[in-house]
């Protein structure tokens, strides 16, 4: 399951600006789609209007044929698990920062989760490391770190679905390809909404959607796009 669908879905934040006019994709169950475009085209707004965090002016989306406006808030939550751009850390151990918000995981499935995004080393760690009572444990993660928490946070929810929202994007290249590889691997057997700026962190999506001005002005496998602009 996992099966997402925009059915020509339009939506402004304000109602006389139309940010998405009328956007179909269809995602079958455990396939990735990767939507590309220029800053400012409506990439994040479609993840936002999955999540629910608005909805549509008209059209539909829906999961494995249920349209999300009649599931409950949590089952959507439960369904849905997004790696955002920048991961925010409380000041405490990798361990809680990887259980947060997943009460009653036991610290076996923290651990496998951190092992799934390679951060395994550091779950006794405290990420921020100002704290000068923690003494050796103290630790500042680097953005990439900090993406691997997000990650191994994910992997403990274990959805169907999986958003990465520019989850690369403010990395260097050498660190996003390290993280890249893992996040390969966390998304396998989900369906994958890879919202990206860059087309290196998307050659391997089954499905490439180019988003322009609210509008998907091309799509097709990474292959197909090169060949119909003569690449
Ligand atoms: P992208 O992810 O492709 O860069 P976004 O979906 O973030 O684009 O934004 C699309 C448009 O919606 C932009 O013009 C942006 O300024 C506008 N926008 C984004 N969030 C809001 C908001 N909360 N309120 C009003 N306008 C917004
Ligand atoms: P939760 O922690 O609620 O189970 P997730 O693990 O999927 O859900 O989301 C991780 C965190 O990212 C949550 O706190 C969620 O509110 C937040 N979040 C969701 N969408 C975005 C987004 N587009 N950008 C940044 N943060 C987001």
């Amino acid at each position: 399951n996992g099966h997402v669908r925009f059915d020509n879905v339009a939506f402004g934040y304000e109602p006389e600006r139309i940010i998405l006019k009328g956007v179909s994709l269809d995602v079958p169950a455990g396939t990735s789609l990767a939507v590309v475009g220029p800053s400012g085209a409506g990439k994040s707004t479609l993840a936002r209007l999955l999540y629910r965090f608005y909805d549509p002016t008209s059209g539909h989306i829906s999961i494995d044929g249920q349209d999300i406006a009649t599931v409950t808030q949590a089952s959507l939550r439960a369904a849905i698990g997004i790696v955002p751009q920048d991961t925010v850390l409380f000041n405490d151990t990798i361990g809680y920062n990887i259980g947060y918000g997943r009460e009653g995981s036991s610290q076996e499935a923290i651990e496998e989760a951190a092992r799934g995004a390679a951060i395994d080393g550091f779950i006794a760690a405290l990420p921020h490391g100002y704290d000068s009572m923690v003494g050796e444990r103290g630790l500042k993660l680097s953005g990439g770190e900090k993406q691997r928490v997000a990650i191994a946070r994910t992997l403990l929810k274990d959805p169907p679905i999986l958003i990465l929202d520019e989850a690369t994007s403010a990395l260097d290249s050498r660190t996003e390809e390290a993280i890249q590889s893992t996040l390969s691997a966390a998304s396998r057997g989900r369906t994958t909404i890879i919202i990206a700026h860059r087309l290196s962190t998307i050659v391997g999506a089954d499905q490439i959607a180019v988003l322009d001005a609210g509008e998907v002005a091309e799509r097709g496998t990474h292959a197909e796009l090169l060949a119909k602009n003569g690449l």
